[in-house]
Protein backbone atom coordinates (compact mmCIF):
# COMPACT_ATOMS: atom_id res chain seq x y z
CA UNK A 1 0.00 0.00 0.00
CA UNK A 2 1.77 2.90 -1.41
CA UNK A 3 0.17 5.17 1.46
CA UNK A 4 2.39 3.27 4.32
CA UNK A 5 5.40 4.67 2.86
CA UNK A 6 4.26 8.55 3.53
CA UNK A 7 4.11 10.67 6.68
CA UNK A 8 1.09 10.42 9.32
CA UNK A 9 0.22 13.74 8.40
CA UNK A 10 1.37 16.40 5.95
CA UNK A 11 -0.17 19.29 8.27
CA UNK A 12 -2.57 20.83 10.46
CA UNK A 13 -4.36 23.79 11.83
CA UNK A 14 -4.35 23.62 15.52
CA UNK A 15 -6.13 25.83 18.19
CA UNK A 16 -4.77 25.83 21.90
CA UNK A 17 -7.38 27.59 24.97
CA UNK A 18 -7.27 27.17 28.17
CA UNK A 19 -10.46 25.06 28.47
CA UNK A 20 -13.65 24.55 26.09
CA UNK A 21 -11.64 23.63 22.99
CA UNK A 22 -12.64 23.43 19.37
CA UNK A 23 -11.91 21.80 15.62
CA UNK A 24 -10.54 25.19 13.67
CA UNK A 25 -11.12 24.12 10.22
CA UNK A 26 -9.97 25.77 6.56
CA UNK A 27 -9.23 25.39 3.59
CA UNK A 28 -5.75 23.89 2.57
CA UNK A 29 -3.39 23.51 -0.53
CA UNK A 30 -2.08 20.40 0.67
CA UNK A 31 -4.45 17.93 -0.69
CA UNK A 32 -5.88 14.76 1.47
CA UNK A 33 -8.05 14.19 4.02
CA UNK A 34 -9.36 16.39 7.20
CA UNK A 35 -9.39 14.67 10.43
CA UNK A 36 -10.54 16.82 13.85
CA UNK A 37 -8.77 15.99 16.92
CA UNK A 38 -9.68 17.25 20.21
CA UNK A 39 -7.32 16.47 22.99
CA UNK A 40 -8.46 17.12 26.80
CA UNK A 41 -5.03 17.89 29.09
CA UNK A 42 -5.04 18.90 32.19
CA UNK A 43 -4.30 22.46 31.75
CA UNK A 44 -5.77 23.03 28.13
CA UNK A 45 -7.36 21.95 25.46
CA UNK A 46 -5.80 21.44 21.85
CA UNK A 47 -8.38 20.71 19.12
CA UNK A 48 -6.71 20.79 15.30
CA UNK A 49 -7.92 19.55 12.01
CA UNK A 50 -4.69 17.77 10.33
CA UNK A 51 -4.33 16.92 6.76
CA UNK A 52 -3.26 13.46 5.57
CA UNK A 53 -2.94 10.58 3.07
CA UNK A 54 -6.49 9.14 2.25
CA UNK A 55 -6.95 6.14 3.78
CA UNK A 56 -4.23 6.36 6.22
CA UNK A 57 -5.59 7.20 9.55
CA UNK A 58 -3.20 9.60 11.14
CA UNK A 59 -3.23 8.47 14.78
CA UNK A 60 0.58 8.59 14.86
CA UNK A 61 0.56 11.97 14.37
CA UNK A 62 -0.48 12.40 17.84
CA UNK A 63 0.72 11.42 20.87
CA UNK A 64 -0.56 12.84 24.75
CA UNK A 65 -0.33 11.94 28.15
CA UNK A 66 -2.58 14.19 30.30
CA UNK A 67 -0.71 16.79 30.42
CA UNK A 68 1.04 16.92 27.33
CA UNK A 69 0.08 16.63 23.66
CA UNK A 70 2.20 16.90 20.43
CA UNK A 71 0.61 17.08 17.05
CA UNK A 72 3.71 16.32 14.11
CA UNK A 73 3.63 16.67 10.28
CA UNK A 74 6.27 15.75 8.64
CA UNK A 75 8.51 12.96 10.06
CA UNK A 76 11.98 12.06 11.80
CA UNK A 77 15.09 11.11 10.18
CA UNK A 78 17.35 9.83 12.93
CA UNK A 79 15.35 7.99 15.48
CA UNK A 80 17.69 5.07 15.61
CA UNK A 81 19.90 8.07 17.75
CA UNK A 82 17.20 9.18 19.21
CA UNK A 83 15.62 5.97 20.60
CA UNK A 84 19.45 4.89 21.63
CA UNK A 85 18.91 8.03 24.19
CA UNK A 86 15.51 6.86 25.81
CA UNK A 87 17.31 3.82 26.78
CA UNK A 88 16.62 -0.25 25.71
CA UNK A 89 12.73 -0.69 27.13
CA UNK A 90 11.36 2.18 25.29
CA UNK A 91 8.77 1.28 22.60
CA UNK A 92 9.27 1.99 19.06
CA UNK A 93 5.96 3.77 17.82
CA UNK A 94 5.03 6.97 16.01
CA UNK A 95 7.33 9.67 15.36
CA UNK A 96 4.91 12.33 17.48
CA UNK A 97 4.98 9.52 20.90
CA UNK A 98 9.12 9.97 20.25
CA UNK A 99 8.92 13.65 20.15
CA UNK A 100 6.72 13.41 23.21
CA UNK A 101 8.99 10.74 25.17
CA UNK A 102 12.25 13.27 24.51
CA UNK A 103 10.29 15.96 25.91
CA UNK A 104 9.70 14.34 29.12
CA UNK A 105 13.68 13.49 28.76
CA UNK A 106 14.63 16.81 28.05
CA UNK A 107 12.00 19.82 28.11
CA UNK A 108 11.54 21.76 24.57
CA UNK A 109 15.89 21.20 24.18
CA UNK A 110 14.26 17.89 22.57
CA UNK A 111 14.24 19.69 19.49
CA UNK A 112 17.55 20.71 19.40
CA UNK A 113 18.49 16.96 18.85
CA UNK A 114 15.82 15.99 16.13
CA UNK A 115 17.06 16.06 12.24
CA UNK A 116 14.18 15.64 10.37
CA UNK A 117 11.13 17.31 8.40
CA UNK A 118 8.59 18.47 10.72
CA UNK A 119 6.36 20.86 11.98
CA UNK A 120 5.14 20.02 15.66
CA UNK A 121 2.90 21.97 17.95
CA UNK A 122 3.23 21.07 21.77
CA UNK A 123 0.16 21.91 24.65
CA UNK A 124 1.84 20.77 27.60
CA UNK A 125 1.06 23.03 31.39
CA UNK A 126 -0.23 26.49 30.59
CA UNK A 127 2.57 26.71 27.36
CA UNK A 128 2.29 26.08 23.81
CA UNK A 129 5.34 24.68 21.96
CA UNK A 130 5.78 25.12 17.77
CA UNK A 131 8.65 23.85 16.10
CA UNK A 132 10.22 23.94 13.14
CA UNK A 133 13.07 21.44 11.75
CA UNK A 134 16.62 22.88 11.26
CA UNK A 135 15.71 24.35 7.89
CA UNK A 136 12.17 25.51 8.64
CA UNK A 137 11.54 22.96 5.74
CA UNK A 138 8.30 22.67 6.99
CA UNK A 139 6.84 26.29 7.07
CA UNK A 140 4.93 26.99 10.61
CA UNK A 141 2.62 30.08 11.12
CA UNK A 142 1.08 31.33 14.50
CA UNK A 143 -1.17 33.76 16.03
CA UNK A 144 -2.00 34.33 19.06
CA UNK A 145 -4.93 36.53 21.39
CA UNK A 146 -5.29 36.22 24.90
CA UNK A 147 -6.62 32.74 26.31
CA UNK A 148 -5.48 31.11 22.72
CA UNK A 149 -3.13 30.33 20.59
CA UNK A 150 -3.34 29.19 16.72
CA UNK A 151 -1.14 27.46 14.94
CA UNK A 152 -0.93 26.00 11.08
CA UNK A 153 1.14 25.05 8.27
CA UNK A 154 -0.56 27.22 6.05
CA UNK A 155 -0.77 30.35 6.80
CA UNK A 156 -3.46 31.04 4.91
CA UNK A 157 -5.60 29.02 7.18
CA UNK A 158 -4.92 31.58 9.62
CA UNK A 159 -6.44 34.18 6.96
CA UNK A 160 -9.17 35.94 10.08
CA UNK A 161 -7.76 34.63 13.20
CA UNK A 162 -5.52 37.28 13.75
CA UNK A 163 -6.73 40.81 13.54
CA UNK A 164 -5.83 43.65 16.11
CA UNK A 165 -6.37 41.40 19.41
CA UNK A 166 -3.09 39.37 17.85
CA UNK A 167 0.12 39.79 19.77
CA UNK A 168 3.00 40.81 18.31
CA UNK A 169 6.19 38.71 18.28
CA UNK A 170 8.94 40.35 18.13
CA UNK A 171 11.27 36.93 17.05
CA UNK A 172 9.28 36.05 14.18
CA UNK A 173 8.54 37.23 10.65
CA UNK A 174 5.59 38.92 10.08
CA UNK A 175 3.43 37.97 7.03
CA UNK A 176 2.49 40.10 4.72
CA UNK A 177 -1.48 41.31 4.66
CA UNK A 178 -2.40 38.96 7.66
CA UNK A 179 -2.38 40.71 10.87
CA UNK A 180 -1.41 38.98 13.67
CA UNK A 181 0.26 36.24 12.09
CA UNK A 182 3.82 35.16 12.16
CA UNK A 183 6.09 32.58 10.74
CA UNK A 184 7.96 30.80 13.20
CA UNK A 185 11.72 31.23 12.75
CA UNK A 186 13.31 27.86 10.97
CA UNK A 187 15.45 26.00 13.78
CA UNK A 188 13.06 27.20 16.26
CA UNK A 189 11.48 26.58 19.25
CA UNK A 190 8.89 28.89 20.27
CA UNK A 191 7.49 28.70 24.22
CA UNK A 192 3.94 30.67 24.23
CA UNK A 193 2.01 31.24 27.27
CA UNK A 194 -1.32 30.41 27.09
CA UNK A 195 -2.63 33.12 29.45
CA UNK A 196 0.08 35.59 28.84
CA UNK A 197 0.70 35.25 24.95
CA UNK A 198 3.85 36.31 25.39
CA UNK A 199 6.91 34.23 23.61
CA UNK A 200 10.35 33.16 24.15
CA UNK A 201 11.93 31.86 21.10
CA UNK A 202 15.08 29.42 21.98
CA UNK A 203 17.02 28.37 18.86
CA UNK A 204 17.58 24.85 18.06
CA UNK A 205 20.12 25.19 14.63
CA UNK A 206 21.98 27.99 13.68
CA UNK A 207 24.25 27.47 9.84
CA UNK A 208 27.83 26.91 11.17
CA UNK A 209 30.28 30.20 10.43
CA UNK A 210 33.22 28.38 11.25
CA UNK A 211 35.25 26.09 7.81
CA UNK A 212 36.87 22.68 8.21
CA UNK A 213 39.93 21.97 6.39
CA UNK A 214 39.59 18.33 5.10
CA UNK A 215 41.98 16.16 2.94
CA UNK A 216 40.05 15.63 -0.24
CA UNK A 217 39.98 11.76 0.19
CA UNK A 218 38.48 12.50 3.77
CA UNK A 219 36.03 15.44 2.58
CA UNK A 220 34.84 13.15 -0.48
CA UNK A 221 34.06 9.92 1.71
CA UNK A 222 32.14 12.00 4.51
CA UNK A 223 29.99 13.53 2.02
CA UNK A 224 29.41 9.90 0.25
CA UNK A 225 29.12 8.64 3.86
CA UNK A 226 26.58 11.61 4.84
CA UNK A 227 24.58 11.46 1.57
CA UNK A 228 24.06 8.14 1.57
CA UNK A 229 22.57 8.27 5.03
CA UNK A 230 20.30 10.98 4.24
CA UNK A 231 18.77 9.13 1.44
CA UNK A 232 18.66 5.90 3.11
CA UNK A 233 16.46 7.74 6.04
CA UNK A 234 14.27 8.96 3.28
CA UNK A 235 13.19 5.13 2.08
CA UNK A 236 10.73 3.34 3.32
CA UNK A 237 11.16 -0.10 3.00
CA UNK A 238 9.25 -1.79 0.71
CA UNK A 239 8.29 1.17 -0.58
CA UNK A 240 9.48 2.20 -4.40
CA UNK A 241 10.44 6.55 -4.50
CA UNK A 242 10.17 8.44 -7.27
CA UNK A 243 13.02 10.62 -7.93
CA UNK A 244 12.77 13.99 -9.68
CA UNK A 245 15.49 14.16 -12.42
CA UNK A 246 17.25 16.67 -14.29
CA UNK A 247 20.66 14.93 -14.96
CA UNK A 248 22.06 17.31 -13.37
CA UNK A 249 24.46 16.27 -10.88
CA UNK A 250 22.47 16.85 -7.67
CA UNK A 251 19.32 15.29 -8.69
CA UNK A 252 21.65 12.36 -10.24
CA UNK A 253 23.56 11.89 -7.08
CA UNK A 254 20.55 11.24 -5.34
CA UNK A 255 19.08 8.59 -7.78
CA UNK A 256 22.15 6.91 -7.47
CA UNK A 257 21.97 6.36 -3.64
CA UNK A 258 18.04 5.89 -3.76
CA UNK A 259 18.52 3.61 -6.72
CA UNK A 260 21.06 1.44 -4.45
CA UNK A 261 19.33 1.55 -1.02
CA UNK A 262 15.57 0.68 -2.42
CA UNK A 263 16.79 -1.69 -5.26
CA UNK A 264 14.63 0.16 -7.80
CA UNK A 265 13.32 3.66 -8.39
CA UNK A 266 10.85 5.59 -10.76
CA UNK A 267 12.09 9.02 -11.75
CA UNK A 268 10.29 11.54 -13.95
CA UNK A 269 11.43 14.70 -15.69
CA UNK A 270 9.90 17.69 -17.14
CA UNK A 271 10.30 20.04 -19.80
CA UNK A 272 8.17 22.49 -21.80
CA UNK A 273 8.04 22.68 -25.82
CA UNK A 274 10.87 25.45 -25.82
CA UNK A 275 13.07 23.79 -23.36
CA UNK A 276 13.95 20.62 -21.62
CA UNK A 277 17.09 18.16 -19.79
CA UNK A 278 15.30 15.03 -21.01
CA UNK A 279 18.54 13.41 -23.17
CA UNK A 280 20.95 14.23 -19.93
CA UNK A 281 18.20 12.59 -17.63
CA UNK A 282 17.49 9.60 -19.84
CA UNK A 283 21.57 9.04 -19.54
CA UNK A 284 21.44 8.67 -15.70
CA UNK A 285 18.13 6.49 -16.38
CA UNK A 286 19.44 4.38 -18.26
CA UNK A 287 22.58 3.85 -16.53
CA UNK A 288 21.01 2.95 -13.57
CA UNK A 289 18.05 1.60 -14.99
CA UNK A 290 15.32 3.41 -13.56
CA UNK A 291 11.97 3.05 -14.95
CA UNK A 292 11.88 6.67 -16.30
CA UNK A 293 9.28 9.10 -17.42
CA UNK A 294 9.10 12.39 -18.89
CA UNK A 295 6.54 15.00 -19.04
CA UNK A 296 5.97 18.21 -21.28
CA UNK A 297 4.36 21.11 -19.92
CA UNK A 298 3.54 23.56 -22.46
CA UNK A 299 5.00 26.87 -21.35
CA UNK A 300 1.46 28.74 -21.57
CA UNK A 301 0.28 25.95 -19.02
CA UNK A 302 3.24 26.59 -16.83
CA UNK A 303 3.05 30.12 -16.54
CA UNK A 304 -1.17 29.25 -15.94
CA UNK A 305 0.15 27.34 -13.55
CA UNK A 306 2.04 30.64 -11.16
CA UNK A 307 -1.17 31.12 -8.89
CA UNK A 308 -0.72 27.49 -7.86
CA UNK A 309 3.22 27.72 -7.23
CA UNK A 310 2.59 31.37 -4.69
CA UNK A 311 -0.62 30.00 -3.09
CA UNK A 312 1.38 26.20 -2.66
CA UNK A 313 4.92 28.11 -1.75
CA UNK A 314 3.26 31.21 0.34
CA UNK A 315 6.19 33.14 -1.16
CA UNK A 316 6.67 36.29 -2.45
CA UNK A 317 10.26 35.85 -3.75
CA UNK A 318 9.88 36.24 -7.11
CA UNK A 319 12.90 34.32 -7.82
CA UNK A 320 12.06 31.42 -5.86
CA UNK A 321 8.57 31.31 -7.67
CA UNK A 322 10.73 31.30 -10.82
CA UNK A 323 12.82 28.04 -9.30
CA UNK A 324 9.62 26.41 -7.77
CA UNK A 325 6.86 26.64 -10.57
CA UNK A 326 8.19 23.70 -13.00
CA UNK A 327 8.31 21.57 -9.63
CA UNK A 328 5.19 22.73 -9.00
CA UNK A 329 3.80 22.13 -12.35
CA UNK A 330 5.55 18.77 -12.78
CA UNK A 331 3.62 17.27 -9.80
CA UNK A 332 0.70 18.77 -10.63
CA UNK A 333 0.61 16.31 -13.87
CA UNK A 334 1.97 13.29 -11.78
CA UNK A 335 -1.05 11.97 -11.48
CA UNK A 336 -2.24 8.80 -9.60
CA UNK A 337 -1.66 7.63 -5.79
CA UNK A 338 0.90 9.49 -3.71
CA UNK A 339 4.29 9.08 -3.93
CA UNK A 340 7.22 9.56 -2.00
CA UNK A 341 9.62 11.76 -4.09
CA UNK A 342 13.26 12.70 -3.39
CA UNK A 343 14.35 15.76 -5.11
CA UNK A 344 18.17 17.11 -5.72
CA UNK A 345 16.73 20.60 -4.41
CA UNK A 346 19.22 22.69 -2.44
CA UNK A 347 22.43 21.02 -3.01
CA UNK A 348 23.58 24.56 -4.90
CA UNK A 349 22.87 26.32 -1.60
CA UNK A 350 25.48 25.02 0.89
CA UNK A 351 27.95 24.16 -2.30
CA UNK A 352 27.59 27.95 -4.29
CA UNK A 353 26.34 25.81 -7.70
CA UNK A 354 25.97 29.08 -8.91
CA UNK A 355 28.96 30.25 -8.30
CA UNK A 356 30.56 30.59 -11.83
CA UNK A 357 34.14 31.79 -11.52
CA UNK A 358 36.98 30.66 -9.70
CA UNK A 359 37.80 33.05 -6.89
CA UNK A 360 36.79 31.81 -4.05
CA UNK A 361 36.19 34.78 -1.91
CA UNK A 362 32.68 35.36 -3.34
CA UNK A 363 32.28 31.77 -3.28
CA UNK A 364 32.01 31.96 0.67
CA UNK A 365 29.93 35.24 0.82
CA UNK A 366 27.21 33.40 -1.41
CA UNK A 367 27.19 30.44 0.72
CA UNK A 368 27.22 32.56 4.25
CA UNK A 369 24.51 35.09 3.12
CA UNK A 370 22.04 31.82 1.34
CA UNK A 371 22.59 30.23 4.50
CA UNK A 372 21.84 33.70 6.74
CA UNK A 373 18.87 34.61 4.19
CA UNK A 374 17.06 31.16 3.77
CA UNK A 375 14.62 31.63 6.33
CA UNK A 376 10.90 32.90 5.21
CA UNK A 377 11.73 31.73 1.56
CA UNK A 378 9.60 28.25 2.15
CA UNK A 379 11.96 26.92 -0.92
CA UNK A 380 11.61 23.35 0.66
CA UNK A 381 8.12 23.07 1.78
CA UNK A 382 6.33 20.07 1.80
CA UNK A 383 2.87 21.96 -0.06
CA UNK A 384 4.38 22.28 -3.46
CA UNK A 385 4.09 18.98 -4.07
CA UNK A 386 1.24 17.81 -1.51
CA UNK A 387 -0.86 20.12 -3.67
CA UNK A 388 -1.40 17.02 -5.30
CA UNK A 389 -0.79 14.53 -2.70
CA UNK A 390 2.74 13.65 -2.94
CA UNK A 391 5.27 14.21 -0.32
CA UNK A 392 8.54 15.42 -1.17
CA UNK A 393 12.10 15.02 0.56
CA UNK A 394 15.50 16.93 0.02
CA UNK A 395 18.41 15.29 1.50
CA UNK A 396 20.63 17.49 0.74
CA UNK A 397 18.89 20.06 3.56
CA UNK A 398 19.54 16.95 6.03
CA UNK A 399 20.52 18.16 9.06
CA UNK A 400 23.94 16.21 9.04
CA UNK A 401 24.31 16.82 5.51
CA UNK A 402 23.84 20.36 5.31
CA UNK A 403 26.02 21.02 8.52
CA UNK A 404 28.89 19.21 6.85
CA UNK A 405 28.54 20.70 3.30
CA UNK A 406 28.28 24.01 4.22
CA UNK A 407 30.97 23.60 6.36
CA UNK A 408 33.48 22.48 4.32
CA UNK A 409 36.21 25.10 3.14
CA UNK A 410 35.31 26.54 -0.26
CA UNK A 411 38.79 25.25 -2.26
CA UNK A 412 36.68 21.76 -1.72
CA UNK A 413 33.68 23.21 -3.13
CA UNK A 414 35.19 24.58 -6.07
CA UNK A 415 38.38 23.01 -7.28
CA UNK A 416 40.37 21.72 -10.33
CA UNK A 417 37.74 24.19 -12.51
CA UNK A 418 35.06 22.46 -11.46
CA UNK A 419 31.94 23.85 -9.59
CA UNK A 420 30.54 21.53 -6.91
CA UNK A 421 33.70 19.39 -7.16
CA UNK A 422 33.61 17.35 -3.73
CA UNK A 423 29.94 16.26 -4.74
CA UNK A 424 30.69 15.62 -7.97
CA UNK A 425 33.96 13.57 -6.51
CA UNK A 426 31.80 11.81 -4.12
CA UNK A 427 29.75 10.30 -7.15
CA UNK A 428 31.50 9.61 -9.81
CA UNK A 429 31.83 5.59 -9.30
CA UNK A 430 28.06 5.66 -9.80
CA UNK A 431 27.24 8.05 -12.78
CA UNK A 432 28.07 8.48 -16.41
CA UNK A 433 31.26 10.56 -16.84
CA UNK A 434 29.38 13.22 -18.65
CA UNK A 435 26.86 13.56 -15.83
CA UNK A 436 29.80 13.88 -13.47
CA UNK A 437 31.32 16.42 -15.36
CA UNK A 438 28.00 18.61 -16.73
CA UNK A 439 27.99 21.92 -15.98
CA UNK A 440 24.94 23.55 -13.32
CA UNK A 441 22.08 24.08 -14.76
CA UNK A 442 19.40 26.04 -12.65
CA UNK A 443 15.60 24.17 -13.24
CA UNK A 444 14.42 27.72 -14.12
CA UNK A 445 16.87 27.76 -16.80
CA UNK A 446 16.60 24.14 -18.22
CA UNK A 447 12.74 24.69 -18.17
CA UNK A 448 12.95 28.12 -20.06
CA UNK A 449 10.53 29.43 -17.09
CA UNK A 450 12.78 32.38 -16.09
CA UNK A 451 13.06 33.46 -19.99
CA UNK A 452 9.31 32.60 -20.54
CA UNK A 453 7.92 34.21 -17.52
CA UNK A 454 10.28 37.70 -18.74
CA UNK A 455 9.01 37.28 -22.19
CA UNK A 456 5.19 37.04 -21.19
CA UNK A 457 5.80 40.59 -19.33
CA UNK A 458 7.57 41.86 -22.57
CA UNK A 459 4.52 40.75 -24.81
CA UNK A 460 2.95 43.11 -22.67
CA UNK A 461 4.96 46.04 -22.99
CA UNK A 462 6.67 46.00 -19.52
CA UNK A 463 10.30 47.34 -20.51
CA UNK A 464 13.27 45.34 -19.86
CA UNK A 465 14.65 47.18 -17.69
CA UNK A 466 11.64 47.03 -15.45
CA UNK A 467 10.81 43.28 -16.14
CA UNK A 468 12.38 42.39 -12.63
CA UNK A 469 10.40 44.54 -10.54
CA UNK A 470 6.80 43.78 -12.56
CA UNK A 471 7.88 39.73 -11.71
CA UNK A 472 7.77 41.36 -8.19
CA UNK A 473 4.34 43.21 -8.51
CA UNK A 474 3.16 39.93 -10.34
CA UNK A 475 4.17 37.50 -7.42
CA UNK A 476 2.64 39.79 -4.54
CA UNK A 477 -0.36 40.22 -6.41
CA UNK A 478 -1.02 36.48 -6.55
CA UNK A 479 0.01 36.21 -2.62
CA UNK A 480 -2.67 38.95 -2.03
CA UNK A 481 -5.31 36.59 -3.84
CA UNK A 482 -4.43 33.07 -3.04
CA UNK A 483 -2.94 33.31 0.31
CA UNK A 484 -4.40 36.78 1.97
CA UNK A 485 -7.65 37.01 0.49
CA UNK A 486 -8.37 33.32 0.30
CA UNK A 487 -9.36 32.75 -3.83
CA UNK A 488 -9.03 29.61 -5.54
CA UNK A 489 -5.89 29.64 -7.85
CA UNK A 490 -8.09 27.89 -10.63
CA UNK A 491 -9.60 31.23 -10.78
CA UNK A 492 -6.88 33.29 -10.83
CA UNK A 493 -5.81 34.50 -14.01
CA UNK A 494 -1.83 34.84 -14.47
CA UNK A 495 -2.47 36.61 -17.73
CA UNK A 496 -4.81 39.36 -16.28
CA UNK A 497 -2.99 39.83 -13.51
CA UNK A 498 0.46 40.35 -15.91
CA UNK A 499 -1.51 43.01 -18.15
CA UNK A 500 -2.95 45.00 -14.56
CA UNK A 501 0.75 44.86 -13.80
CA UNK A 502 2.15 45.78 -17.09
CA UNK A 503 -0.86 48.81 -17.25
CA UNK A 504 -0.09 50.13 -13.56
CA UNK A 505 3.86 50.35 -14.39
CA UNK A 506 2.90 52.02 -17.77
CA UNK A 507 1.10 54.62 -16.14
CA UNK A 508 3.71 55.06 -13.05
CA UNK A 509 6.04 55.56 -16.04
CA UNK A 510 3.90 58.15 -18.21
P1 LIG B 1 22.39 21.12 -10.93
O1 LIG B 1 22.11 22.09 -9.83
O2 LIG B 1 23.83 20.76 -11.02
O3 LIG B 1 21.82 21.58 -12.24
P2 LIG B 1 20.10 19.53 -10.54
O4 LIG B 1 19.57 19.84 -11.87
O5 LIG B 1 19.84 18.19 -10.00
O6 LIG B 1 21.66 19.75 -10.51
P3 LIG B 1 18.79 22.02 -9.78
O7 LIG B 1 18.96 22.50 -11.16
O8 LIG B 1 19.29 22.90 -8.68
O9 LIG B 1 19.55 20.61 -9.50
O10 LIG B 1 17.26 21.66 -9.55
C1 LIG B 1 16.81 21.35 -8.24
C2 LIG B 1 16.09 20.03 -8.23
O11 LIG B 1 14.83 20.14 -8.90
C3 LIG B 1 16.79 18.90 -8.96
O12 LIG B 1 17.80 18.33 -8.19
C4 LIG B 1 15.66 17.95 -9.29
O13 LIG B 1 15.32 17.14 -8.19
C5 LIG B 1 14.55 18.93 -9.59
N1 LIG B 1 14.53 19.23 -11.03
C6 LIG B 1 15.18 20.23 -11.64
N2 LIG B 1 14.93 20.24 -12.96
C7 LIG B 1 14.09 19.21 -13.19
C8 LIG B 1 13.47 18.68 -14.34
N3 LIG B 1 13.64 19.22 -15.53
N4 LIG B 1 12.69 17.59 -14.20
C9 LIG B 1 12.50 17.03 -12.99
N5 LIG B 1 13.06 17.50 -11.87
C10 LIG B 1 13.85 18.57 -11.95
MG1 LIG C 1 19.68 23.05 -6.41
MG1 LIG D 1 21.08 21.87 -8.08
MG1 LIG E 1 19.80 21.57 -12.78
Amino acid sequence: MASQDLPAAFGFLASARPSGGRIPRAAFATRGTHTGVDLRLRSQTLGATLVHAPGLPPDSAQAHDADTAVLLAGEIYNRDDLYSVLGPNTERSSDAQLVLDLLRRYGRHAFRLVNGRFAAVVGTGRQVLLATDHAGSIPLYVCASPGEVTAATEAKTLAGHGGPRGFPFADARRVRGLPGVYQVPAGAVMDIGLDAGTAETHRTWAPPLARRIMDEDDAVAAVRTALDRAVGARITPGGTPLVVLSGGIDSSGVAALAHRAAGAIDSLSMGTEVSDEFAQAKAVADHLGTRHREITVPTADLLGQLPYAVWAAESEDPDIIEYLLPLVALYRALDGPPRRVLTGYGADIPLAGMHREDRLPDLDTAVAYDMATYDGLNEMSPVLSAVSGHWSTHPYWDRDVLDLLVSLEAGLKRRYGRDKWVLRAAMAELLPEQTVKRPKLGVHEGSGTTSSFSLLLLEEGVAEQSVGAAKQQVVRELFDRTVVAGEDPGEVSTAEVVRSVADRLERGAA
